[in-house]
């Protein structure tokens, strides 16, 4: 017994035997000496415990070279490569929100590639402004005096308050002191600026006179706050923004509007509901609007901040700016989807997020009935597939209660709930991920956002369902 475990861990190749084995041609072409080695030797350690627990035989250098090839090739498929997102949620904060227009890609692939006149001013050859860029459109698309660019739309209302507010009152209505996820709370944020948090109102009912009472010479700024995600109804009150822009103006302090989502287009011209647009509150009389990049506006991540030239020049000035600024990858594309603003009339063919916003229930319902068969046969004999009619969301807090009909296919098991969920870890797992939803004991696929549909069913059909059931 003892001497046959001896002689078979004898037998173990060494590692230069399993490295100059044919099989690990492949390998080390792929994956270099250095990796290969790490990796057999790690694979030979394991080998070795696996005879000394017991097992017959040594694994062959054959062998061990291939198993080495698929752990590194597991380890080095990326978590961020794509995935089908069949969630029903177009601006999936989970999963990245807004994609790119392709003027919005190209911009951001040169400005990788090649040096950009950042902050450069190509006219005088002196250094330049590095948000003045897109300062000109976001101006001429929203009626704003002035406008700078950020991180995000949280880092947007960070500065913002701390610019204006730190150490010094921010009043801002009970209703409206919200949480966005992700650990975005408004309160958390204003303490954050430095600012000394004013509320006022109650949940339900928020009025002029209780701005009014709370204005104090030692206050800051007046905030007002789009409560993207929820909706409260029923008894309530809440003062609008040219009201509020007026009570601002009276008390020279400036009003601050985070719009959240926002919008740079009326949505109803392409058969969606209305989102305040950033003109509007503009217009309404706000001094400073802030609106994220990658919500409905449909870019890369980003945080904008439009209003009055005195009050932008001053957030400008915030040493704060500098730690919270934009990078030339992000700036390029955030100019270039700004500019398809220009040509409304072409913005849903080119912008993916209002594409895929106004794609039609009739459409969506086709791909599934084309997807229908062929998903059928891959999934069977244990799951049953149906055509479905379903609702999509929009997603990132825009119009929390709108839903919008779309189509997809459901998909349910005849063996019990354990084998969706099986199921939908193993299309989880699969080299591009499929991201359905489980609902009400079906797994949903939502095609809104399927554009490859031919793809879609080569990925699927990788899935080994005998071994889910
Ligand atoms: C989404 C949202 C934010 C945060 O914006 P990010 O771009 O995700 O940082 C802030 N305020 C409101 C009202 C929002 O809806």
């Amino acid at each position: 017994m003892e001497s046959g475990r001896r002689a078979q861990l004898r037998d173990l190749p060494s590692v230069d035997k399993v490295l100059n084995s044919d099989a690990a041609a492949e390998l080390l072409a792929r994956f270099g000496r250095a990796a290969s080695t790490v990796g057999v030797r790690a694979a030979l350690t394991e080998a070795r415990a696996a005879l000394q627990a017991g097992a017959s035989t040594a694994p062959s250098a054959e062998y061990l070279a291939t198993l080495v090839f698929s752990q590194l090739d597991a380890e080095d498929r990326s978590r961020l490569g794509p995935v089908f997102n069949l969630t029903g949620t177009v601006l999936h904060t989970n999963l990245g929100r807004a994609l790119l227009a392709e003027a919005a890609i190209a911009a951001a692939i040169s400005a990788m590639r090649d040096p950009i006149a950042l902050e450069y001013d190509l006219e005088t050859g002196k250094r330049g402004e590095r948000d003045e860029h897109v300062e000109d459109l976001l101006c001429s698309l929203t009626g704003a005096e002035a406008a700078t660019v950020v991180n995000n739309n949280a880092a947007a209302v960070l500065l913002a308050l701390n610019t204006f507010a730190n150490g010094r009152d921010a009043i801002v209505s009970r209703g409206e002191l919200i949480e966005i996820g992700g650990a975005f709370r408004m309160p958390d944020v204003m303490a954050r600026a430095g600012a000394n948090i004013v509320e006022v109102g109650t949940t339900n009912r928020t009025h002029g006179r209780d701005y009014r009472a709370a204005l104090k010479p030692e206050t800051g700024v007046i905030l007002k706050v789009h409560t993207s995600n929820y909706r409260i109804l029923g008894f309530t009150t809440e003062v609008d923004a040219a009201e509020l822009a007026a009570i601002a103006a009276e008390a020279k302090v400036p009003l601050l509007n985070d719009l959240g989502s926002g919008t740079l287009v009326d949505l109803t011209r392409y058969g969606l509901k209305h989102e305040p647009t950033v003109r509007e509150a503009v217009a309404e009389g706000a001094g400073l609007v802030t609106f994220s990049g990658d919500k409905l506006l449909g870019g890369p991540q980003a945080g904008f901040i439009v209003g009055h030239r005195d009050l932008i020049a001053a957030i400008n000035r915030n040493p704060m700016k500098r730690a919270l600024r934009v990078d030339k990858v992000r700036l390029a594309a955030i100019e270039a989807t700004l500019k398809l603003y220009r040509d409304p009339d072409r913005l849903a063919e080119r912008l993916p997020t209002l594409r895929l916003l106004a794609r039609d229930k009739a459409d969506i319902m086709a791909a599934a009935g084309r997807l229908l068969p062929d998903v059928t046969e891959i999934l069977a004999p244990h799951f049953v597939v149906d055509v479905c009619e379903c609702q999509s969301q929009i997603g990132s807090g825009a119009f929390p209660l709108d839903t919008t009909a779309s189509a997809g296919l459901a998909i349910s098991s005849n063996t019990g709930g354990a084998a969706l969920e099986h199921l939908a870890k193993a299309m989880r797992s699969l080299s591009k991920p499929v991201i359905g939803r489980i609902d009400d004991g079906r797994l949903v696929l939502d095609f809104r956002c399927l554009s490859d549909e031919e793809e879609f069913l080569s990925i699927l059909s990788a899935l080994d369902v005998r071994s889910l059931a």
